[in-house]
């Protein structure tokens, strides 16, 4: 049906004989309500611009998009074979589009989708069933849709650095990019990447063990400087010189995932704590390497935010800071630095409801309370209703 040759999957839901009785149905009675069977809005709305719709193909295209806008990703390509007008129509005004419920067939259907869908900004192409996309796919999209600022290829086992290199060239614009899992992709196609998709903000390399190396950061500090969220765990070749270039190059750094990367130390910390004044989460799960110099420097980090641009603008003021911590395993650790930390930032809370400080395996720790949960603790933070 979908470019003459893709046979949808077994499992769609909404098959291609089922959407041909349907049409057909809805065509009855759209012929019915003209008739004067029906009356009133749903009549009128069939007659269209002076030109009575009789047949599906009528639609105009900016209601047949605001229809497909409404429906699931599986029913968007079936209703783009229904006719050349729709195809079109489809081609011209999709934007966002998920393959993620395909189990077999992904490939193919980039392959046959991706020279038509050339105003795709959101690609979701995360397998969890199984790795199915390959080079040529994403080469495909790096080929026609230049438009693209946000694409998901998480866990796409098969992917080589071939990819990497095409979406260089093909999508600079991309603003979020989310290749976590893939671990066959190396530090310098990653590197390539960084250099030529400076817009990048989000970046999931979660488990490429391979490709986030301090070189690759190093690129990524470099050349991304608005970025705003990257996910590094697990990334266990991470050190110090990495984790450095990026606070040092990427001051609007939001949240940065750094969770079961051994071998990094206070200093990274320390120049985050210095230059990433926006930062408002942070995940050190078994960073064993870092001490209660890395808390302090945080705790003091915000003393220094205090007497900021913020100061004077007390909402936005209070929504700065760290809001989530997760220290978990970090047994270096001692009560008065944690404490200090958990002051600093009222946002970070031990208790269970809210839970965002996060020091689960560290048993010497116990002690660390958050302002809430201290009888008669008086604190400048706003009251929160979730208490
Ligand atoms: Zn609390």
């Amino acid at each position: 049906m979908v470019g003459g040759g893709v046979v949808l999957e077994k499992d769609n839901a909404f098959g291609v004989e089922g959407l041909d009785i349907c049409i057909e149905k809805l065509m009855v009675e759209s012929k019915d309500r003209v008739a004067g069977i029906d009356s009133g809005l749903e009549c009128e709305m069939m007659d269209v611009g002076g030109g009575v719709i009789k047949e599906w193909k009528d639609i105009p295209m900016e209601l047949l998009l605001r229809i497909v806008s409404l429906v699931d990703d599986r029913t968007v390509i079936v209703a783009s074979g229904v006719c050349t007008g729709w195809r079109e129509a489809i081609s011209w005004g999709l934007t966002h589009l998920s393959l993620s419920w395909c189990k077999k067939n992904m490939n193919n259907f980039v392959l046959v989708l991706a020279p038509r869908l050339t105003k795709l900004e959101v690609l979701i192409l995360r397998q969890d069933h199984k790795p199915q996309l390959e080079d040529n796919a994403v080469e495909a999209i790096a080929n026609n849709c230049h438009e693209l600022q946000d694409l998901d290829l998480s866990k796409s086992f098969k992917l080589t650095d071939r990819s990497l290199y095409a979406l260089a060239h093909g999508c600079s614009d991309l603003k979020k990019l989310n290749i976590s899992g893939t671990s066959a992709f190396s530090d310098d196609a990653v590197a390539y990447l960084a250099k030529f998709c400076r817009k990048l903000k989000f970046l999931n390399l979660c488990g490429c063990v391979n490709a986030a190396t301090d070189n690759a950061l190093k690129a990524i500090g470099y050349y991304c400087n608005q970025l705003q969220t990257i996910n590094l765990g697990w990334c266990e070749k991470v050190g110090d010189p990495g984790v450095m270039s990026l606070a040092y190059g990427c001051p609007d750094m939001r949240a940065l995932d750094l969770c079961g990367c051994v071998l990094i130390t206070d200093e990274s910390i320390i120049a985050l704590a210095n230059n990433c004044l926006h930062l408002k989460s942070l995940g050190l799960y078994f960073c064993q390497n870092i001490t209660d110099r890395a808390m302090y420097s945080l705790a003091h980090s915000r003393v220094k935010d205090k007497h900021g641009v913020w100061q004077s603008v007390k909402n936005r003021y209070e929504e700065e800071g760290l809001m989530n911590l997760n220290i978990s395993q970090c047994t270096a650790l001692t009560p008065p630095a944690v404490q200090a930390v958990c002051d600093s930032f009222p946002s970070l809370h031990t208790c269970p409801d809210r839970h965002s400080l996060i020091i689960s395996g560290c048993l010497n720790l116990t002690s660390v309370h958050c302002a809430c949960t201290v009888q008669g603790h008086r604190s400048f933070r706003i009251p929160h209703s979730a208490h």
